[in-house]
């Protein structure tokens, strides 16, 4: 029996496959609750969702329905079907424990990296150098000076995004353990995934 439907509990991560043409939904339960998304494609993990190749090839630094994410390699790895909130965030990296280290002061954080290198190792991912996610429902703002904020979700309980495979995937996701910023808005919370 396979599995297609998880709650990822607050501050945990969930690594499955997805197959061409398959669309995954992921829900913010609460509100508020940035996930970081990684996908790499199932038979040649070289090739991976890459966040600043699709705002260069999309032109934008948001994606609407039908809207193409794309790999490293320019190709189409993901479609948009459904998007409630609008808001996702394309240039920061994935949270790390060094990150919590130098902005916060805190050591050994929990943290979106180890949460996706331990969702994808079981597919034989090895934990890159850094993950590169699209983070779904993090609100960075870029304001017109250069400085950027990371500032509270739009998203509200129960608001989702939608995206169909275009080719056969590994996924990985991890709902962010971040607390000490509006990030997920001061608190940790589920996300949800079901394969449609
Ligand atoms: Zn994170």
């Amino acid at each position: 029996m396979v599995n297609h439907k998880w709650r990822i509990p607050a501050m945990q991560g969930l690594g499955f496959r997805l197959a061409k043409g398959q669309v995954v939904r992921v829900t913010d339960v609460e509100g508020e609750q940035v996930a970081d998304f990684a996908a790499y494609r199932a038979d040649d993990t070289s090739e991976r969702l890459d966040p600043s190749v699709t705002l260069d090839a999309l032109r934008a630094i948001k994606v609407k329905p039908m809207d193409i994410i794309y790999s490293n390699k320019y190709r189409p790895l993901l479609t948009v079907m459904a998007d409630t909130v609008g808001k996702h965030d394309f240039i920061n990296s994935a949270c790390r424990p060094e990150m919590y280290e130098l902005l916060y002061n805190k050591q050994h954080h929990a943290s979106c990296y180890h949460n996706l290198n331990t969702a994808l190792a079981p597919f034989g991912i090895p934990a890159p150098d850094q993950h590169y996610s699209l983070n779904l429902f993090m609100n960075t703002v870029i304001h017109p000076s250069g400085q950027i904020s990371i500032e509270r979700p739009l998203s509200k309980p129960g608001d989702y995004i939608e995206l169909r495979a275009e080719m056969d995937l590994i996924v990985g996701i991890s709902a962010c353990p971040c607390e000490e910023s509006a990030c997920n808005g001061y608190k940790c919370t589920p996300i949800d995934v079901e394969i449609l």
